[in-house]
Formats: structure tokens, sequence, C-alpha cells
């Protein structure tokens, strides 16, 4: 075990004994004490006589969680065994990361926030609001004893494709760091799930009787300004090891957070920048199912946020690691938003969609009177994408005119549609391949179930940004990095694109297996800590060692052997 990740041993002078051990979720083991630990920490009589191996116990749960045919009753069953027994939680998940992750995180855990005020038993994580400002690292503290690592934070304002949902964006970043720890293998006890509770617009919200978080109208502006840069300066001071992810900000604040803070501590935005890496993954795998080359394609996006950008930037600084010409790179990508064609002449972009706006001399070469009015089957007919992104939040925006429209110009169109959760996908993947006879190679953000065409069954990969942030963020603690740098989601990418096997991608998936996703951490992390350290940025550890830190700093949750000391 790397000594960054070391945690304190249970074999503290208080350790619990008799029914105040089995409340402590992190020692707890239920039924998988033994007989001479049961003798020596006054559990005798407290538990059924029968001991059972930590295995046996996972069958018991996954048993249980079968039973229930509710997604949502399935979350808080896996919630209060997460209260209960925190290593069984962890182990259970390991082994059935494909079958739980829908449940963890996206879709379900959608459903969770929207219904989080109703649904909430015990409170986990960090709550921070505007009226707490002023005493920021004393709540830190409070937090946590440990020695916090990994922060996961929301101001709660965008979640999944749902919007506002106040106090219960919080499901959000506890779902993230279960996949940090099932799927990265960090401790549980270094991560913090915080919510920057500033309030919310959302008018359901403000009228439920029963709503959970600070019943005001968001913060915005310099006061919300003031308050993030108060949270930032705090994380500094009280936890100066952690790495900080933001999640789920509203677009503008998403660019605006990351800019502002991205050299001030290790930080990054999943909704950008793991997007950005899944995604670039996912292309690259395409590219090798099509057999052409990346300058051959030009990519259409639906939706000019967070995401969208995101992908953009990291597919044009791929491009250029590539030495695809300038000038194909400028004219490779276009963005359609709410208002239409993102393009040159219009005076409503923001400086990040400026950066995409369509130029003036390929516009000049269109069959089209005024940019402002193309439609977006207009456009695919004029730009003729070879990719198609979905990242708008708005189900069925791909429809059947534009999918075939695509088809006409393209042998094999590759349609990712990544909008969550499901209800906001922007086609379902069985009439994509429908509508192009079986040619389109499908990918999208939620799970959907396996496709049959004529008789094939295909594979629809899960461009889960899963697959990149808990490698990423274990990478950049393991290496210490004092910032986290496009370059290392490059390398994320380039990672994942490798861990998925010709045999898979033969499936018609672009992504690996989700059983896959400790070892797929593991590259990931040491592509990480490679990048972080030639970039100057982590610790000057040599290829072996890194692999070897790595492997070691993964936890794998297990009953270990109780100390002697507290026996
Ligand atoms: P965002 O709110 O920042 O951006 C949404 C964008 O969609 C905006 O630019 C908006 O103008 C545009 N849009 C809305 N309606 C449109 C329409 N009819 N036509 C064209 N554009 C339209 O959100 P985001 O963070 O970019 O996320 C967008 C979606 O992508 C969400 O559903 C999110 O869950 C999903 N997402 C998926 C993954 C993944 O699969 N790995 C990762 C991140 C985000």
């Amino acid at each position: 075990m790397n000594g960054t990740l070391e945690i304190a041993s249970p074999a503290a002078p208080t350790f619990p004994r008799g029914r105040q051990l089995l409340d402590d979720a992190r020692l707890n083991r239920d039924t998988a004490f033994t007989e001479s630990e049961r003798d020596a920490l006054g559990l005798r009589g407290l538990l059924p006589c029968r001991v059972f191996s930590i295995e046996e116990q996972v069958a018991l749960e996954i048993e249980h969680l079968r039973r229930k045919n509710d997604a949502l009753e399935k979350y808080i069953g896996l919630e209060s065994l997460r209260d209960r027994n925190e290593t069984l939680y962890f182990r259970v998940l390991v082994e059935h990361l494909e079958e739980l992750m829908p449940i963890v995180y996206t879709p379900t855990v959608g459903q969770a926030c929207q219904s989080f005020s109703h649904i909430i038993r015990r409170p986990h994580g960090l709550w921070i609001t505007p009226d707490d400002q002023d005493r920021i690292p004393d709540l830190l503290r409070n937090a946590s004893p440990h020695d916090i690592r990994l922060i996961v934070v929301t101001d709660n304002e965008r979640i999944l494709g749902l919007g506002d949902q106040g106090a219960g964006g919080m499901g959000i970043p506890r779902g993230k760091i279960a996949l940090y720890c099932a799927g990265a293998g960090l401790r549980p006890e270094h991560c913090l799930p915080i919510s920057l509770d500033v309030g919310t617009d959302n008018h359901t919200l403000l009228q439920d009787p029963m709503y959970c978080g600070y019943r005001r109208q968001r913060l915005r502006g310099a006061a919300y300004e003031r308050f993030i840069d108060q949270f930032v300066e705090a994380v500094i001071k009280v936890f100066p090891g952690a790495v900080l992810q933001w999640e789920d900000f509203h677009k503008d604040l998403a660019f605006k957070n990351l800019q502002r803070y991205r050299h001030r501590l290790p930080s990054f935005n999943d909704d950008i920048q793991g997007t950005s890496a899944v995604a670039a993954a996912g292309i690259i795998n395409a590219l090798k199912v099509i057999e052409t080359p990346l300058a051959e394609h030009r990519i259409l996006f639906a939706g000019a946020g967070a995401a969208g950008i995101g992908i953009a930037r990291l597919i044009r600084m791929l491009m250029e690691s590539s030495n695809v010409p300038a000038d194909i790179v400028r004219g490779a990508q276009a963005f359609m938003d709410t208002k239409g064609l993102v393009h040159h002449a219009r005076t409503d972009l923001s400086a990040d969609k400026r950066e995409f706006a369509m130029k003036p001399d390929i516009l000049a070469n269109w069959d089209i009177l005024n940019p402002d009015e193309i439609t977006f089957e207009q456009m695919v007919e004029q730009f003729r994408p070879t990719i198609l992104v979905g990242v708008s939040a708005q189900a069925g925006l791909f429809t059947e005119r534009i999918i075939r429209e695509m088809a006409r110009h393209v042998d094999r169109p590759v349609i990712f549609a990544l909008s969550n959760p499901n209800s906001k996908c922007e086609c379902k993947p069985e009439d994509a391949i429908r509508w192009t006879d079986g040619r389109a190679i499908v990918a999208t953000g939620s799970p959907f179930p396996n496709v049959n065409h004529n008789g094939k069954e295909i594979v629809i990969g899960q461009g889960n940004n899963a697959f990149i942030f808990p490698g990423l963020g274990l990478g950049a603690i393991l290496s210490e990095a004092h910032e986290i740098d496009d370059r290392m989601l490059l390398a994320a990418a380039k990672t994942l694109a490798l861990c998925t096997t010709r045999a898979r991608l033969a499936t018609g998936s672009l992504y690996p297996s989700q059983q896959e996703l400790r070892d797929i951490s593991f590259h990931v992390a040491c592509a990480v800590m490679r990048e972080a350290r030639d970039a100057g940025y982590g610790r000057l550890l040599a290829d072996d060692e890194i692999e070897r830190t790595a492997r070691d700093g993964m936890w794998f949750p297990d009953y270990v052997p109780i100390p002697e000391t507290a026996l």
C-alpha cells in the first residue's frame, strides 16, 4: 500500500465493541465476524451463530437486490448497505460493477436526486450554505478526521440533464465517490462529497414542504464568486493534498471555475474534461473500426455546453498532436445550440462557443442564404458530418430524417447520443441502427440494451465518464500532481481506447465492459502519472515505479485481520 493513501489503523485506542461496533459502518462486518472476534469484541449473542465469508455475504446482498423490481428501491437498498457495512457495500459493487453502475450512477441516481428530500435516510458528505461562508474551514474539519485526498463538489445547478436539483444534487458526488472507490480503489475515508447548497431556482423544490435544502433563490454574481473563492481557499488550507473534481455546475460557471482555479489546486471538471476524454476514446475506436484517419472526419455537435465544448477542445488537441493540417482542424467541428448554428456573425456567443464558431470562408461554400436560419437537417446536408455528437439533453433530437440524411453521405455514420439519463437521449440506438440499415456505429451516455439487427446482436457501448475520472483522480493523487493538465486527459483517452479489445470492437461497442473498470482505472492512472511526470506536474517516478505505485495504491474491499491490540 502506498504511503500516501494509508489510513489510520483501526487499532486506535477507541476501537469500538459490541453494538457500537456493529453500528460503525466502516468497521462492521455483520455475520463475518469470526468466533474469536465475537468473543474478544463483545459480539457474542448479538449475531446469528453461523459465520459467513464475505463471498457468501456478497451473494446474499445480490439476492436481496435482485428481488427488488424498482431501480430506485435498489438504490435505497444499496445506500442502506453502505450505511451498515461499507466494506461489504464496496465488495458487492466491485464484483457486480456492470449490473450496479446504472443503480449507483446514471440513470437511477438521477431519480434519486429528483426525490432526494423524500428518500433521504442518513445524511452524508458535507453541506455548505452561504450562511457558512465565514466558517468553511471549520465545516471541512467537521467533515472528516482523515486525510481527505479527493473531493467531488457540486453546486447542484445542472444535475445530469435534469437541471437544478437543489440539495438533491448531493446524490451525484456521492455516486461518483462510490465509483472512485469501487472502480479505482480509493479508500472511502479519503474521499469527501460536498454540496455547495447555494439555494435553488427550482420552484417545485422551493414549494415542497419536505425540501431539505437551503430554501432561497440561488446565490449569483459577485456574492457567488466570493463564496466559491472562500470555499477553494478553505480546501487548500484544510486538505492541502486533495484533488478537487468540479461536478454538475451550470456551463458558464463550470468553465469559469475551472479556468480560475485549475492552477490554484489540482482540479478538473468532469463534465468538461472527463467527458472529453471518454468521447475522444470512443472516436479513436470508431476510426479503428472504419479504418480512416481523423483528418478525414467532420464532427457535428448538437449542444454547445460544457460537454460539447470540452469534447471539441480535446479532439482539436488530438488532431494537432496527430499533425492534421491547421486548415482542416479549424473546419472539422461544428456546433448547433438552441439558437441554431454557432457561427462567426452571431453576437450572442460566449467566449467558449466563439472558439468553435463556423468561419465565413467555410460558410461561403455552402448552399445557404442565411446561417442564422439553417436547420439541423440542412446542417447535416451541408456540413456532411461523419460523426454526430448529441450533448443537448433533448430527447429525440436526432430524428429519422436527420439520421437518414447523414447516412446518405457516409458509409458508417458514427453517432454518439450522449445525453443522460436515458429519457434525454437524442435517439434510441435501435432506431439509429434501423434507419441506417445497420451501418451506424452507436454509443450512448446512459446504458441501453443490445440491439438485434437482422439476426446480429450489436452491443451498445456506454461512454460512461467512469472509464476516466476514477483513474484520472487516482493518478493525480498518487503522482502528487499540483495541476491537472489537458495532456493528462488526452493520455487517459488514448489509454481507454487501447483498453477496448478488437474482439469487443467487433461486437459493435466502442467501449470496454464496465466489469473491467478496475483494470482500466489502473492503466488510466499509470498514463496520467507518466504524463504528470513528463509535464513537470508530478513526482519523478520511473515507469516501473509508476505501475507498482498504482497497483499498491488501489484498495480492494475485504475484511483485513483486526489488529491484536484491539482484541
Ligand atoms: P449544458 O447545459 O452545459 O449544455 C447543453 C447544450 O445543449 C447547450 O449548449 C444548449 O444550448 C444545447 N441545446 C439545448 N437544446 C438544444 C437543441 N434543441 N438543439 C441543439 N442544442 C441544444 O449541458 P452539458 O454539461 O453539456 O450536458 C449535456 C448533456 O450531455 C446532458 O444530458 C449530460 O447528462 C450529457 N453528458 C453525457 C456525458 C457522457 O455520456 N459521458 C458526459 C457529460 C454530459
